[in-house]
């Protein structure tokens, strides 16, 4: 399924990009919907330091908590395509929410839409798709990063069920959330592929605490904690996709993660964007500014270039998991050129988004660098776009990997 945005410049608009009927109407009510009962509370939430659950909660009830996830789930079955684009919207105006309601649909309910069985996706995704649960993803240790196989968490085999012991770091959601995805070993000497396996696991297994919650220094309304899995005790049942396969979901959910993420990083770009002609537009001798053309000129092209590459990487992953929904196999070459381009995607557009928000702090000089501006909360919020789900360090691996073969840059990713 070609998505195929048109480029022509629609007359209300200040960029050159038309979107098919369907996804414009989403897009529009979504912006409607951010514009009347979200975006003036996202200050308070930031600076607070609290999880919006008010706007959670809204935002669940219009049905965008499963976007992706098929109409028989109780999602609306608008691909990655239409995930991503909420994304970039709710971005646009808050870092915060896209991040709660990204590692919930993109690295919860999306892997066992994916690799789950029929009895998994029937037990779990309605709940999910619905909001009336919430989802996290947990693969990152306090010694596993980056280096995602050198994960230490354990999984060991008691009788029908395995008993899960270990430490997640740094996972969105993982205080609140009540069903996580965990990447636990089987087999610590197997490594990678054949040692990690993919678990779902409910709170309510018990075993299951929060050690922390971090203080960051961006999306600050967030929640952002180390959850510890205690002698956790999970079914048999809930190993998602094969046992020993567990890195492989792990991969595939941060390539749709991934191209999400780029499409946040638009949102970001376009924000930046629009504060800046605004604030032109009321200071009209800042239109005189060569400095200041160029900052705007620069950021155009930025979010031009972005939206263009993570339109195409959300168009190329959701055909990507429709088949893996499907049941295809696909081969391994496959695979890696559409990490490549999520890589890519991801690299690119954050790093865009970075910029644009930083000349957007320039042209606005101090009003920007101060609170309630929003450029301020923007800057700060945008640098974690570079870090997780992989730093753009480790995207550059993954992209150099694919290009050059075996024996480039690191195997693991
Ligand atoms: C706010 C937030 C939310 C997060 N949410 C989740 C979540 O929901 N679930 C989850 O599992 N994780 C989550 N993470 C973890 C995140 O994915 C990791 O922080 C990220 O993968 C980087 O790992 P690290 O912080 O351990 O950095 P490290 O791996 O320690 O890297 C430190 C530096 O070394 C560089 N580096 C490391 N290895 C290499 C290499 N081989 N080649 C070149 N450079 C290298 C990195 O690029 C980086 O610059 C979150 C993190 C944050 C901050």
């Amino acid at each position: 399924m070609a998505i195929s945005v048109t480029l022509s410049r629609a007359s209300d608009s200040i960029y050159d990009y038309k979107l098919p009927w369907k996804y414009q109407l989403f897009r529009d009510v979504l912006r409607e919907f951010l514009r009347t009962e979200i975006s003036d509370t996202v200050e308070y939430y930031d600076k607070a330091e609290i999880f919006p659950e008010v706007n959670i909660r809204k935002f669940a009830k219009l049905g965008y908590f499963g976007i992706p996830i098929p109409r028989q789930y109780e999602g609306a079955e608008l691909g990655e395509f239409g995930y991503g684009l909420a994304v970039q919207e709710i971005t646009k105006v808050c870092s915060s929410h896209g991040t709660i309601i990204g590692a919930h649909t993109g690295l919860c309910e999306v892997p066992i839409w994916l690799f789950g069985n029929e009895e998994q996706k029937d037990r779990y995704l309605p709940d999910l798709a619905s909001g009336r649960k919430l989802g996290a993803f947990g693969l990152t240790e306090p010694g596993a990063g980056s280096d995602a196989a050198n994960i230490k968490t354990t999984a060991t085999k008691r009788g029908d069920h395995f008993v899960l012991n270990g430490t997640k770091q740094f996972i969105t959601n993982g205080d609140r959330a009540d069903t996580f995805v965990v990447f636990a070993a089987n087999d610590l000497a197997l490594g990678a592929y054949g040692g990690i396996s993919a678990f779902i696991v409910e709170r309510s297994f018990g075993g299951v605490s929060t050690a922390k919650v971090e203080k960051k220094m961006g999306i600050r309304a967030s929640t952002t904690a180390q959850v510890v899995f205690q002698d956790c005790p999970v079914p048999k049942e809930n190993i998602l996709g094969s046992f020993g396969a567990g890195f492989l979901v792990a991969l595939t959910a941060l390539d749709g993660g991934r191209a999400s993420l780029s499409a946040g990083a638009v949102g970001g770009c376009e924000s930046a964007l629009e504060i800046m002609i605004a604030w032109v537009h009321q200071h009209p001798k800042m239109q005189s500014l060569q400095s200041v053309n160029w900052m705007i000129a620069d950021t155009a092209i930025d979010a031009h270039v972005a939206r263009l590459m993570s339109y195409e990487s959300l168009e190329e992953v959701g055909v990507y998991f429709e088949r893996l929904a499907r049941g295809e196999k696909i081969p391994r070459p496959d695979r890696e050129a559409i990490s490549r381009h999520t890589a890519m995607a991801k690299a690119f557009c954050s790093e865009a988004a970075s910029r644009s928000i930083e000349r957007a702090m320039q042209v606005l000089g101090a009003e920007g660098y101060t609170e309630g501006s929003g450029v301020e909360r923007a800057y700060r919020d945008s640098v974690i776009s570079e870090i997780y789900e992989g730093t753009n360090d480790i995207q550059r691996l993954v992209i150099a990997r694919d290009l050059l073969g075996p024996g480039s840059g690191n195997q693991q990713f």
